[in-house]
C-alpha cells in the first residue's frame, strides 16, 4: 500500500498541474472515506465526489409523489430503506407511515411479487430508485409480474443511468473535471463501452474501479499515468468483475422493461436519457395510467447544499448545517440520509469543517 501511495506521488509530481477526479458512485465516496484515501493524495491531486447516490439524486418532487399516494389507506407503498428517512417538501414517507400503515421497505425488488399477492384487495406502488446496478432486478420483478398476471402492482419509474450524468457533469465548464472513477457495480451490468465517448469526445480520463483500497489507489495510478502520458481513454482496473461488454442478459432484461427519458437529477437539473420509463407492455404498471397525482411545488431547505455537493461544486463542511443541524439522526438533505451520501461518508469518517 505505502509503495502504491509513493509511486502516486511521484507521478503526480511529473504532472505540472491541478487534477481533479470525480468518483461516480456513493460506494467509492464511502470507501475513500473509510480508507482515508483522500488523506494520502499529492497536494495536486483532488478527489471529488459525485452524483452516485441514487437516493440522493432523486428528485423532491418524487418523494412528494409518493408521500401523496400513501395518503390513500387503499394504496401499499414499497421502498428500498434509504429513501424511507429522505425528506419530501414537507414531510418524509417515515413520518406518514404510522398515518395508515401502509408502508413496506424491502431489501430485494423480489420481494415484490409476495407483497402483491398476500395483499390482492390494495394497490401495491414500488418506488423504483437505483442505477443500472439494481434496475436488470428490478425489471425482472416486473416482468415476472406481468407473467403472473398480477393485477394490483403499479411504479413510480425514478431509476437512472449513469453515463449521461457523467456527460453533464463534463459539460459543466464551471468543474472541469480531468478524469472520472467510474463506479464498479454499474459497469459489472453496462461494461466500460458506455463510457468510451466521455475518453473520446470530451478527453476525460475513466477508469472502472473495484472497492478495496488498493482498487481505489490503483485505479487513481493508472489515471495520473494516463493523463501524464496524454493518453486519454477509457480503462478497467476492476477486471474481476467488469468486462468490455457487461452483463448482456442483465443489459436485455433491462431494456426489455424500462426506456431512457430526459429525467431530473436534484442539484444536476434535466438531464436527456437519463431516466427510466416503462415501454410499451408494461405501460400500465406506471402510476401515472392508474392514478390522478396533484401537482406539488417541491421545497427544500434553503440553507442545504446537497445539489451543488451531488455536481461535484462543494462539499459537506462548505454546509452551514453539516454536523451543527444535520446529522444522520437529524436529516435535512437526502446526502445526509442515504448510506452512500457524500455528507454521510464525511460524518461518519470524521469530515470537519
Ligand atoms: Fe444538506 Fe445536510 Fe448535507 Fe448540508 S450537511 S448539504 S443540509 S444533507
Amino acid at each position: 500500500m505505502i509503495e502504491i501511495v509513493e509511486e502516486i506521488r511521484k507521478v503526480a509530481n511529473q504532472l505540472d498541474r491541478k487534477v481533479k477526479i470525480m468518483e461516480v458512485c456513493g460506494t467509492h465516496t464511502m470507501a475513500i472515506r473509510r480508507f482515508g484515501i483522500h488523506n494520502l493524495m499529492p497536494q495536486n491531486v483532488e478527489l471529488i465526489s459525485g452524483p452516485g447516490c441514487p437516493v440522493c439524486v432523486t428528485p423532491v418532487s418524487m418523494i412528494d409523489i409518493a408521500i401523496q399516494l400513501m395518503q390513500d389507506p387503499t394504496n401499499i407503498l414499497v421502498v428500498f430503506g434509504d429513501m424511507v428517512r429522505v425528506p419530501g417538501s414537507k414531510t418524509s414517507i417515515e413520518k406518514e407511515r404510522t398515518k395508515n400503515n401502509n408502508l413496506k421497505v424491502v431489501f430485494s425488488p423480489f420481494d415484490i411479487v409476495k407483497i402483491t399477492e398476500e395483499n390482492s384487495d390494495k394497490n401495491i406502488i414500488f418506488f423504483v430508485v437505483g442505477f443500472e446496478t439494481t434496475l436488470p432486478g428490478i425489471a425482472w420483478t416486473i416482468k415476472s409480474i406481468k407473467e403472473k398476471n398480477i393485477k394490483n402492482f403499479y411504479c413510480i419509474s425514478a431509476g437512472k443511468f449513469i453515463p449521461p450524468a457523467m456527460e453533464a457533469i463534463v459539460c459543466d465548464k464551471e468543474l472541469n473535471i480531468d478524469a472520472f472513477l467510474c463506479p464498479g457495480h454499474v459497469s459489472v451490468i453496462i461494461g466500460s463501452r458506455p463510457y468510451e465517448f466521455i475518453s473520446k469526445d470530451y478527453q476525460k480520463v475513466c477508469v472502472i474501479s473495484g472497492f478495496e483500497a488498493l482498487d481505489i489507489l490503483e485505479s487513481i495510478l493508472i489515471i495520473i499515468k494516463l493523463l501524464r502520458n496524454n493518453d486519454i481513454k477509457t480503462e478497467i482496473q476492476y477486471t474481476r468483475a467488469v468486462k468490455k461488454d457487461g452483463n448482456k442478459k442483465a443489459k436485455m432484461i433491462m431494456t426489455e422493461v424500462f426506456d431512457s427519458c430526459d429525467s431530473i437529477w436534484r442539484g444536476v437539473g434535466k438531464i436527456p436519457h437519463s431516466g427510466t420509463v416503462l415501454r410499451e407492455g408494461y405501460k400500465i404498471y406506471d402510476i401515472k395510467e392508474r392514478f390522478k397525482i396533484e401537482e406539488i411545488k417541491e421545497e427544500t431547505n434553503k440553507l442545504c447544499i446537497c445539489g451543488d455537493i451531488l455536481k461535484g461544486k462543494q462539499k459537506p463542511i462548505d454546509c452551514k448545517l453539516f454536523t451543527e443541524v444535520c446529522t444522520p439522526a437529524n436529516p435535512v438533505g437526502a446526502c445526509m440520509v442515504s448510506q452512500e451520501g457524500t455528507c454521510a461518508a464525511y460524518y461518519k469518517y470524521g469530515g470537519t469543517r
